[in-house]
């Protein structure tokens, strides 16, 4: 099966956030059980050609854009690990610049984002002409790839390379819809009734990038069963695509993502001062202590255990609990460190916990791959009170650390953790439901009385190492549903759209 995977980021060229990481890993996993895969992203400034030795594969391509055309070139590389092929849409004009979607001189997004992602989406589909390569299957994420299926479904209906090519279209996270003001319905170069109220890109008089995706996509897919249920269940969740998406229920799937394990393994760890195993975790006891002198926090007499925090400090990831009960959580018997970028409001409740409790709270704001490998490495506990959570790595990435995971029950949160219970001593982690700062209070009030006894503790910390959650099984998931699509022939059709 040919496979393209259009991804605005991957690891290791760019990331932002856990997306990055899914479309590194999940590639490779589809090679591996012997798919042909390609990857497609844009071409950062920020992606450097020499390391990855990146060359141009097709120069002088072009799109139109409103009335006018752009130039791009497509570029290319391999990796050593895999035989997919990571190939990069390279316009200096729209991707030239080191952000990815914010300009961090402004703190806003780019203002020509609705363009920027034009041409990577129609970019994609010439490059995949000009190569003469035909996907059986784009597999398209979140808002920047939605308009790959309306071109598909308008401009390329007739075009005989693609009549086989079927589309998947994956929602990271729901909040980040790609609206833009109804202008940028005159540069798309789409049928002018996409854009009529309720049409497949109309979006409370916007035009929506994400909507175009979940609307003309064969099959939607995110990023855990029971997001996939919440999203589609109410506004709160389904940030106004609720109706849209319930209309197109049988075509929405939950695909738990899963972890590569060749990058986040304590065993082989490439920024780990101390590998460490579940058989043995004196290196976890060494990385601990290399991670609190890297964070300025003392030693404790006694033994007291870290609580590591590594996020982006959005309001989705429930910050706002800690900030209404830091008084009564700085109480307890812990201390914490926390790494993160993000709204300044989070920042400056970090700062100021770092400022008032220095020897109990370690910081770093900023965005640091090898700390956070180190946090996961050195600390006892790990804390995600997520609002929501489409999916969640870092749950998962502690579970292998042996970083016990206090989460709120939500979205892959729900679906990867259990609850511990200390009388059967079953459960992979602390799970609260309630969104508010007591539940989040029980919680970790819980995990500080598990923590007391080592023995039972460390029975936790192997449990939660033990479970598996590589990317097989979620790449297998996924061939299925690809192979589902190419049985199926026909379009698939959305049911109604009387949710709008
Ligand atoms: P989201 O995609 O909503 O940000 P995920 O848990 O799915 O959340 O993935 C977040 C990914 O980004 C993880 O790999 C996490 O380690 C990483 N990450 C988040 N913030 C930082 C940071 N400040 N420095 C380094 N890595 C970070």
């Amino acid at each position: 099966m040919k496979i393209a995977v259009v991804s605005p980021e991957a690891v290791p060229f760019a990331k932002t956030g856990g997306l990055a990481d899914v479309a590194g890993a999940l590639p490779k996993a589809l090679s591996s059980l012997g798919a042909d895969v390609k990857v497609f992203s844009p071409k950062y400034a920020s992606i450097d050609e020499h390391t990855y030795r990146i060359e141009t594969v097709l120069p002088n391509l072009r799109v139109p854009v409103g009335n006018g055309v752009e130039d791009f070139s497509l570029k290319g590389c391999r990796l050593p690990d895999s035989e997919v092929e990571w190939l990069f849409v390279d316009s200096p004009e729209y991707f030239g610049r080191d952000d990815l979607y914010v300009d961090k001189k402004t703190g806003q997004d780019f203002p020509d984002n609705d363009e920027r992602f034009l041409l990577f989406c129609r970019g994609v589909l010439e490059s995949l002409k000009a190569l003469g390569w035909k996907p059986d299957l784009l597999h398209l994420n979140d808002w920047q790839t939605g308009l790959i299926p309306a071109y598909l479904r308008s401009v390329y209906s007739q075009d005989p390379f693609f009549s086989e090519t079927k589309t998947v279209f994956t929602i990271h996270n729901i909040a980040y819809q790609g609206n833009f003001p109804s202008e940028t319905s005159k540069k798309l170069n789409l049928p002018a009734d996409y854009f009529y109220p309720a049409a497949g890109l109309e979006y409370w008089g916007m035009t929506s990038y994400l909507k175009s995706g979940i609307y003309f996509a064969d099959l939607i897919t995110t990023v855990s069963p029971r997001y996939a249920q919440e999203i589609s269940s109410s506004n709160e969740f389904g940030c106004g695509m609720e109706g849209l998406l319930r209309a197109r229920r049988s075509d929405l799937h939950g695909i738990m993502n899963g972890i590569d394990y060749k990058v986040w393994n304590p065993e082989i760890d490439r920024f780990l001062p101390f590998k460490y195993r579940a058989d043995n975790l004196e290196g976890k006891r060494k990385n601990r202590l290399a991670l609190r002198k890297q964070m300025g926090l003392p030693n404790p007499r006694k033994r007291l255990p870290l609580i590591g925090i590594i996020s982006r400090l959005a309001s989705q990831k429930g910050f706002d609990l800690i900030e209404a009960c830091s008084k009564e959580l700085m109480k307890l018997d812990l201390q914490m460190v926390v790494l993160g970028t993000g709204e300044e409001r989070y920042q400056k409740l970090f700062r100021s916990l770092r400022r008032r409790y220095p020897r109990k709270v370690g910081l770093k704001l900023g965005f640091d791959e090898a700390l956070a490998h180190r946090i996961e490495a050195g600390s006892d506990m790990f804390l995600m009170p997520s609002r929501y959570e489409p999916c969640g790595l870092n749950q998962l990435y502690s579970l292998k650390y042996g970083t016990v995971p206090i989460v709120r029950k939500t979205g892959g949160l729900a679906d990867s953790i259990e609850d511990y219970d200390p009388e059967s001593g079953l459960g992979s982690g602390f799970v609260f439901e309630e969104y508010s700062p007591e539940a989040l209070l029980g919680a970790v009030n819980r995990a500080l009385e598990a923590y007391r006894n080592k023995e039972r503790w460390e029975k936790l910390m192997r449990y939660g190492m033990s479970l598996d959650f590589s990317w097989e099984a979620s790449a297998r998931e996924y061939l299925k549903l690809y192979q589902r699509l190419k049985r199926n022939p026909e379009p698939v059709a959305v049911e109604s759209q009387s949710c709008f």
